[in-house]
């Protein structure tokens, strides 16, 4: 597509797009009575306006019906997660089955590499990508001490080549044959929360499976974002938080995939009654017998209010027609706000933005990570002042993601105009 900067042309962009109602359905942050230009949804999603209302019902039924709520009213806590299920299951490409809302990401991270990282022998090594989220850093390093090992000998982590900001698929698969018969699990992000970048999921799995690992995902940035086939590749499990692209609140609930590969295997895992057998759940029996499918993962009785807030943003998803629709317009706009970004560097006549992120669409999801060479923190507070808000990380980085369901190509025109101007008045230019 030719984009053009000016308003003109982003309001015609913004009239064409079928999601451009969905906006509404959202709260923006304000200062000083106006609304903030939110480009952090990679970080924190926007509030459903809906959010009080299906909270306030859960409050009611709690009034209502109290410990009864197990099993009385509409939607009965007992069974409530598998109203998710159906709605989570198409978003990552898996059956209701191989999904399962529960706990927090770094939690799920641990209990899925108690059943997924079985070291042996040899076979004892983790691998995953350099400079991934310090969370999942933490828990990998945790793991493999807790089975014997010392991180500095049990994990490779791939980097980008000197002189290069992103991986290249290439190194990621050769790192992976090469150490082929020493990996246990190849364990990395969908998308790199630092880059930007989306890494070749299928190809990575598939490299996994040739040398005999196991390989599961981070989707942290990726679930909501773009579009996974987690069943179709093959991956081995998967969790994600879903208050990032998926709007469920800060400290939202989590979500796990398991591939049905694995349902009938004897892994190993850290069991709770909510993953016991759910028709016999209560007759609180010795022996844990789990439940089939991703629920026998489940430790502890459902978080209803977290999961109240997740169904109803998933709903919103449903709504737009899923992954595919919200994609293709994420293409679109993170393009044009690329492009927007390369104008601002023709304006003030120098590359003060470097623009880290992949340039292929299929390489990034929504997020730019924006390297300012001059300034960048007192341009980053700027565009706060200018009430435009998007997030910095340390030591020169911006990240700017436009989320299709609630941002518009006018948005992005303005952020360009901003950025400018700041730019000009900072720089001194
Ligand atoms: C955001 C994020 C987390 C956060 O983990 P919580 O347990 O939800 O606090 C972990 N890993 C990655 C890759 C993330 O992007």
């Amino acid at each position: 597509m030719n984009f053009e900067n000016n308003l003109a042309f982003a309001k015609a962009q913004d009239n064409s797009d079928s999601l451009r109602k969905f906006r509404a359905q959202f709260l923006f942050p304000k200062s000083k009575g106006k609304d903030f230009i939110y480009l952090c949804g990679n970080s924190l999603g926007l509030q459903p306006k809906v959010a009080q209302d299906v909270l306030k019902l859960q409050l009611d039924n709690w009034a209502n019906y109290a410990v009864e709520g197990w099993f009385e009213g509409e939607e009965p806590w007992m069974f409530y997660h598998k109203e998710l299920k159906k709605l989570m299951a198409p978003l990552v490409g898996a059956s209701e089955a191989e999904v399962c809302p529960m706990n927090t990401l770094t939690v799920n991270l641990h209990l899925l590499m108690v059943s997924f990282y079985q070291p042996k022998e040899k076979r004892f090594k983790i691998i995953m990508e350099g400079g991934a989220f310090p969370s999942d850093q933490y828990a990998i390093e945790s793991q493999v001490r807790f089975h014997g090992y010392d991180p500095k000998e049990a994990i490779i982590e791939v980097f980008p080549r000197a002189g290069e900001s992103i991986l290249r698929t290439e190194d990621i698969l050769a790192q992976i044959k090469e150490n082929g018969e020493e990996i246990a699990l190849v364990l990395f992000g969908g998308i790199n929360y630092y880059t930007g970048q989306w890494y070749d999921m299928k190809s990575i799995t598939r490299a996994g499976h040739e040398i005999g690992a196991v390989v599961g995902f981070d989707l942290a940035h990726a679930a909501g974002n773009v579009p996974v086939k987690l069943h179709d590749w093959g991956v081995d499990f998967a969790c994600w938080c879903s208050y990032k692209y998926q709007n469920s609140g800060p400290g939202g609930i989590s979500g796990i995939f398991v591939h049905e590969k694995h349902f009938n295997t004897d892994l190993n895992r850290f069991a709770g009654w909510w993953g016991y057998q759910e028709n016999k759940r209560f007759k609180m029996e010795k022996g844990f017998i789990p439940e089939a499918g991703a629920d026998g993962w489940q430790v502890s009785c459902t978080q209803v209010m977290p999961m109240a807030l997740y169904h109803a943003s998933l709903q919103i998803f449903q709504s737009a027609g899923s992954i595919v629709p919200l994609r293709n317009k994420s293409i679109t706009l993170t393009a044009y706000l690329e492009f927007i970004i390369n104008q601002v560097n023709i304006e003030l006549g120098i590359e003060q933005y470097k623009i880290i992120t992949p340039q292929n669409s299929a390489d990034r999801g929504a997020q730019l990570s924006i390297i300012a060479k001059e300034k960048g923190k007192e341009i980053f507070d700027g565009l706060v002042a200018n009430h435009i808000l998007g997030d910095w990380r340390e030591p020169d980085v911006i990240r700017l993601s436009p989320i299709p369901l609630y941002n518009s190509f006018e948005d992005i025109y303005l952020t360009g105009k901003a950025l400018l101007e700041v730019s000009k008045q900072v720089l001194e230019l």
